[in-house]
């Protein structure tokens, strides 16, 4: 990396050459064999990874696109309960409210969901469930199999936000029941920002809002998409598509399998660093709600600032994140999405230990030993 950042953020990641490459070339028409061909290569890819044989889209917008466009093309005017543990299944409850009758089912950042108040609302008549599966913002991994399973036998339509775990942990969109799963690209895929990719089941589509939003509607994106090459309704992020599908085919050459086994080894040896210091995990667990595999986070103890330990860091070119809202200041958050490995985990490891060293805090135990043991496990 030398003269670049080591960017340690649950997204954007770091990406490899090549699919930066895959960006810089010339111009190409959207309506044409190559690209149809490149949206193929990217569903054909993306789909097993998804856990899924159900209808499969790309849309030119982030993660919160993908969203927004199953909100509004399947749960427009519905009741809409969304489970709320962090900033992102908030924020579900807010596109939730623009477009239906939302009710958020809240709970403490990065403490367990409430599964009996869904089962109630789901009994009073919910129709549509919306869920985080990677609560990035308290990095708490949900027991999205278990949601699912409600979801389907009250008939609700259940709407997965799989966009930091898709490509970095098991997803299986088929057996839990996910009507709708989405994936942003720049999380664990490794891509670049900018794309959305969205899963939708046959059920969702016999549900189809009537009135829908133009740019984000997954029935034109579908219509588009059977077209033989394929296509989008408007000009799609050319270049973004190049780059995704190379990070497709780069997942490929790993396999899902290696990659997921490789995502827990690494966030478990930030888990190991992190506990031998001494410091408070973010996400409270229980049997159902595990600590997130795509990013990790703890509290700073009493009287440390955020400065003092991530500024500390950026000055040596390594940005991890901190804490959002009301987390501000007080957690701070390590992302191994995509390609991050040993050496980059090993380098922050190193960094938050010296920078609680070198204001002379006392940790309790050796955290760069501890993730150095699970490392080379
Ligand atoms: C990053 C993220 C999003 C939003 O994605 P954008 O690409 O910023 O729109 C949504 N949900 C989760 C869990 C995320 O981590």
């Amino acid at each position: 990396m030398y003269n670049e950042t080591l960017l340690m953020m649950p997204g954007p990641v770091p990406m490899p050459e090549s699919i930066r490459n895959a960006m810089t070339r010339q111009a190409i028409n959207h309506r044409s064999q190559e690209f149809g061909d490149c949206y193929a290569d990217i569903v054909r890819i993306l789909k097993p990874i998804f856990g899924t044989k159900n209808d499969m889209l790309v849309l030119s917008g982030s993660g919160t696109a993908g969203l927004e466009a199953a909100i509004g093309s399947f749960a427009k005017g519905k009741k809409i309960v969304s489970l709320a543990n962090g900033k992102f299944g908030e924020r579900f409850s807010q596109i939730a409210a623009i477009y239906g009758e939302s009710l958020m089912i809240e709970s403490e950042w990065g403490h367990p969901l409430k599964l009996e108040e869904l089962k109630e609302n789901l009994e009073n008549g919910a129709e549509v469930v919306t869920l985080v599966h990677n609560e990035t913002s308290a990095a708490i991994l949900n027991p999205a199999r278990e949601i699912g399973k409600l979801a389907r036998k009250y008939d609700a339509i259940f709407i997965l936000d799989a966009i930091t775990s898709i490509g970095g942990d098991l997803v299986e969109t088929d057996k839990w029941e996910a009507d709708v799963a989405i994936v942003g690209s720049q999380k664990c895929l490794a891509a670049p920002a900018g794309l959305a990719a969205v899963s939708v089941s046959q059920r969702a589509w016999d549900r189809l809002s009537e009135a829908r939003p133009f740019y984000l509607d997954l029935k034109k994106a579908k219509k588009l998409a059977d077209n033989k090459p394929m296509e989008t309704p408007t000009t799609p992020a050319v270049p973004l598509f190049l780059a995704l599908r190379e990070a497709c085919k780069l997942i490929e050459v790993e396999g899902i399998e290696n990659r997921i086994a490789r995502h827990h080894k690494m966030s478990a040896a930030v888990r190991a660093a992190g506990v031998a210091w001494g410091l408070v995990p973010v996400p409270q667990t229980d049997e159902l709600h595990k600590a997130s595999n795509t990013v990790t986070g703890f509290f700073y103890p009493t009287g440390i600032e955020d400065s003092q330990i991530r500024g500390f860091c950026k000055k040596m070119n390594i940005e991890f994140a901190g804490g959002q809202d009301r987390f501000r200041g007080k957690i701070f958050r390590i992302g191994n999405m995509g390609i991050i490995d040993a050496p980059e985990i090993l380098v922050t490891v190193a960094a938050v230990q010296m920078a609680f060293k070198k204001i002379g805090y006392k940790l309790e135990d050796d955290g760069l030993a501890a993730a150095i043991e699970i490392l080379s496990s």
